[in-house]
Formats: C-alpha cells, structure tokens, sequence
C-alpha cells in the first residue's frame, strides 16, 4: 500500500519521455553501523530502508543511461539514479550488497590519489578530532580556531568548522596542515578507509559504475585551468587503466556550481570525453539542464516518511 502511494505520486509529478525528471541521489559513506562522530552519514539499516524506498518508487538507471535517456527525451517516468562520490570501501563492503538486494544500479565516483591505503585530507581531521588525546584542540597556529572537545557533539562541531575552513586552503597545503593535525592527535597512518585496487576492479566487475571524480580532489576553481583540466583527466586515464573500459561520467570535488566549479570546468569534463557531469546543486534535473552540470539531492532525514516526503518536495525544484 505504501509501495503504491508513494509510486503514484512519484508518477504524477515526474512524468517520463520528454518532461522527463531525473532525481540523482547523492551518498558518500554508509556506515556499518551508526558513528556519533559521522551523524550525516547513513547506517546500514538507514541506507537498507532508503533504498527499499528509491527502488520502490522510482525506475533507478545508472548515471551514464540515464543521462542520455534525459538528454534523448527517453526517460522512464520518476526516473532516479543513485550515486557515491569519493570511493569509500564502505560503499563496496555496505552499500553495494543492499543495492543488490534491491537490484538497482548506482554510480561511483572516485578520487584516484586515496585509493590502495590512502585518506582523504578531510578524514585526517575527522579522526583528529575523534582521537585527541587531549579536550582542548589547539590550531589557532594554523589560523583554524580552538576547540573543547567534550562529547561527540563537541567534536563534529569542531571538525565541521575546521573542515569549512580548510576546504578553501591551497590543495597541497590543505592536505598537509590536515596531515599535520592527524599526526598530532595520534591518528595511525595506516587507518585506511578507501577503496584498493583491488576493491575498486570488483565493484565495476560486479556491475557497479565507475565515475570521474578528479585525482586529487581539489576545489577546481581555485586551480588555474591547465592544472584544473590535468585533475579531472588524469582521473580519469587512472580509472580507465584500472578497469580496463571507458569512464562516461564525471563528478566535481565539493561541486557547488559558481563557488566550487562553474561553466569552463564543464566544458573541461567534456574535453577530457565525459558524457555527463553531475554538481552538488540541490534539485531534480529536467530535459532543460545542461547534462554537464546536472544537479544532485538526498534527503537529510533519518525517518522513512520523512525522506520520501522530501524526495517528493525535490521533483518541484527542477532546474
Ligand atoms: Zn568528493
């Protein structure tokens, strides 16, 4: 009953072929069980019961299809694609056996330069924070505040305000002040949490697609072009190397249209042979977006009528 309520207004409001909608479910980790130190990221039994929602309630096509499928006027009605930037081993070791549960495709874009025992510069702070020694954080050395670390709530705080500011450093220096801060607070060099090589060849040979998402995973907008042009390329020959097929898709790092990419990075993710691009702008793509800077959307509520209430409030806010 519920399967068919939610199916009929999806339905309604996101009508196929050429009003065809396409809503693009963004995810990042999905954690084996749940983290107060990463209250954004879903559980594994969150993530079960938003996908048992998604694949009951609109027609899921990986990125690459879907995109054309928009572009050509095609799509199914309420057509969605779900997607996962950065390449978390979670996303093989949690998400990818709920997705098969439920047979839905998704699409996974990865940084290259973490992958096989690296981490991510926003990482190392998390885990600063989860690990000081101390309850008092100092990096005012750093331009980057001081903090009480009480409780978790303390901490996500912290590394929230710290990870807001250090975004927008240069990206070497951004990756070694977070270097710096993780080593400070004692966080084992070893505590990997993306995906190897090994992991990565698996999920595309299981049927996971694999998407662009830059080397390093710099803000393309602070990089001069030939720099800019040579992350979202080297990506992407780095991918293809690793799986052995051609890479149609693409993801910007952080991805705010006009403060973290803008037009000339799409025209790049063409250049380097990309089909489509997604951004991390909020709503539901029409057959009028640029298929270069198609936007993305995932509810932040942790109930199920909740989420699909606004998962439903997205299919309005097309661009
Ligand atoms: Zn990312």
């Amino acid at each position: 009953m519920v399967k068919l309520f939610w199916s009929l207004i999806s339905r309604h409001l996101a009508s196929g072929g050429s009003n065809g909608k396409l809503s693009i479910f963004i995810f990042h980790r999905v954690l084996a069980k749940a983290d107060p130190l990463l209250p954004f990221e879903p559980s594994a039994e969150e993530f079960d019961w938003m996908v048992r929602f998604i694949s009951r309630t609109f027609s899921v096509l990986p990125l690459s299809e879907a995109a054309s499928r928009l572009k050509n006027g095609t799509l199914p009605p309420a057509a969605a694609t779900i997607t996962f930037d950065d390449g978390y081993a979670d996303n093989l070791e949690v998400a990818w056996p709920i997705l098969k549960r439920y047979q839905v495709p998704a699409t996974f874009f990865i940084a290259t330069a973490f992958l096989e025992g690296g981490r991510m510069w926003n990482d190392d702070v998390i885990e600063a924070f989860r690990l000081s020694p101390t309850d008092e954080l100092d990096l005012s050395e750093f331009d980057l505040g001081s903090y009480r670390l009480s409780d978790a709530a303390s901490r996500v705080k912290g590394y929230e305000t710290v990870l807001g500011k250090l975004k927008y450093f240069e990206h070497h220096l951004r990756s070694e002040v977070a270097g710096e801060i993780a080593s400070r607070c004692n966080v084992p060099k070893q505590a990997t949490l993306m995906m190897t090589h090994r992991q990565l060849r698996l999920l595309h040979e299981e049927g996971g697609e694999i998407g662009g998402h830059t080397r390093t995973h710099p803000i393309l907008e602070r990089l001069d072009d030939t720099a800019a042009l040579q992350e979202v390329e080297s990506g992407r020959q780095e991918l293809e190397a690793l799986i052995g097929t051609t890479v149609r898709v693409f993801a910007y790092p952080n991805g705010v249209p006009g403060r973290d990419c803008s037009a000339r990075h799409a025209e790049m993710a063409r250049q380097a042979g990309f089909e489509a691009a997604v951004t991390t702008r909020q709503a539901c793509a029409t057959t009028a977006s640029d298929i270069f800077q198609l936007p993305r959307f995932t509810p932040w509520d942790r109930t199920p009528f909740k989420f699909a209430m606004r998962s439903m409030m997205n299919l309005s806010q097309s661009i």
